[in-house]
């Protein structure tokens, strides 16, 4: 497992760390594209699940005032045994990011199993809001702790004016909602001059910090620019 920095945006505060899988198998792939492989051989759960047993036996490593967020689809976060994976003393310190690949069929059933972590203290995020399948009847839905604004959004931030608009809008719908927005793949400084200026109030990208063991992710207090 890797992990990302995930700031506050006008002080520069690291306030959690996004755990991602790698693979060092052949062929070389991404990511996504070994749970895709897994979920044709309806492996994709129990992958999931090692990624995030992996994570969160990390999190003893991590600085106690920040975050853990690991990666779920609604098939992984319906599974039983999730709960087991977080252990007793998360403190709160637990996010799922909901991933999305496809549309959620039964909404109940998955809120109802949202309800069983809430209990134990882990937080919900909406992963990539604004692409795919995450559109806004999705965040209605699952009424998130924090929306991860995707990265095909913060892209063009700072030079098309529609992007900005739907950022905006995001924006306005996560405070009405008591959600907190995180903006994916901040890579240059005009992206992020143009999301504080919307007053986006965290962001994750290579930027502040590429996806790395944690030893080397938690090495430097202020992250690198
Ligand atoms: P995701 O959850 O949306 O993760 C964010 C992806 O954006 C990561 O890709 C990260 O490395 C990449 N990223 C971060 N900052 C930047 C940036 O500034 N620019 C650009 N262009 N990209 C940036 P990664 O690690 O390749 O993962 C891809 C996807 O694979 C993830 O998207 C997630 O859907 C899936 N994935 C990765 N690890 C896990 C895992 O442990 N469990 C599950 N269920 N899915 C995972
Ligand atoms: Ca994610
Ligand atoms: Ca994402």
């Amino acid at each position: 497992m890797v992990f990302q920095p995930i700031l506050e945006l006008p002080t520069s505060r690291i306030v959690g760390y996004e755990a991602l899988a790698r693979f060092g198998g052949e062929p070389a792939m991404r990511p996504d594209q070994w749970f895709a492989e897994a979920e044709a051989f309806g492996l994709r759960t129990e992958l999931e699940l090692r990624a995030i047993s992996l994570a969160v036996a990390q999190l003893p490593f991590l600085p106690e005032d920040v975050y853990l967020a690991v990666n779920a689809s609604p098939q992984t976060i319906t599974h039983p045994g999730l709960a087991d994976r977080f252990g007793e003393s998360i403190g709160n310190r637990i996010v799922v990011e909901l991933t999305e690949h496809a549309p959620i069929a039964d909404y109940q059933h998955v809120l109802e199993h949202i309800e069983v972590l809430r209990a134990i203290g882990v937080q919900l995020a909406v992963d990539d809001a604004g692409a795919g399948f995450s559109c806004l009847r999705h965040v209605l839905r699952l009424d998130p702790n924090i929306i991860k604004l995707d990265l095909s959004i913060t892209a063009e931030i700072d030079s098309d004016r529609r992007h900005a608009a739907l950022a905006a809008a995001l924006i306005a719908f996560a405070r009405e909602s008591n959600a907190v927005l995180v903006a994916e793949g901040v890579e240059t400084k005009s992206q992020l001059m143009a999301l504080q200026r919307l007053g986006v109030p965290m962001g994750q990208g290579y930027l502040f910090g590429r996806p790395e063991p944690l030893a080397e992710a938690t090495q430097c207090e202020s992250p690198r620019r």
